[in-house]
């Protein structure tokens, strides 16, 4: 299952993101941890920012956290998005403690309906057969 989706893809065989994009694809969220000091990480990166150790296991999380910050965009940031506004897009704070950012799929046009410190849950939206992009809504 696909959509109407026509916006940028990644590369999802960089060997550096392509473990998060496999693990979207079969519907689970992924981040780095760091086999020194345990730290996670997102975005992915080739060394721990905490100690700088290189590379980093891949681990599932649990694909839950809280809106820690998030905005309505009435513009689209490019073509591709026109179709889209008004959209949300959410920083969640994950439950492990990394943020990262993403269309809140569920949010009302206006975002009048969310706030900071609503739970949330990542959902996975098929936009080719290869790529599996995360998206979040309220828990
Ligand atoms: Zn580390």
């Amino acid at each position: 299952m696909t959509t109407d989706y026509a916006g940028p893809l990644p590369d999802t065989t960089d060997p550096l993101t392509g473990p998060h994009w496999a693990a979207a694809r079969d519907g689970r969220l992924a981040a780095q941890c760091c086999a020194r000091c345990g730290a996670l990480r997102w975005q992915p990166a080739p060394i721990c920012p905490e100690c700088l150790q290189a590379g980093g296991d891949w681990v599932d999380l649990a694909g839950t956290g809280t809106i820690w910050s998030f905005a309505v965009y009435h513009r689209a940031m490019g073509p591709a998005f026109r179709d889209a506004v008004p959209y949300t897009v959410a920083m969640v704070e994950l439950d492990e403690g990394p943020r990262m950012v993403g269309m809140l799929t569920d949010a009302a046009d206006d975002g009048s309906d969310v706030t900071i410190g609503q739970r949330v849950r990542a959902s996975y939206e098929p936009v080719t057969d290869d790529v599996t992009l995360v998206r979040w809504v309220r828990a």
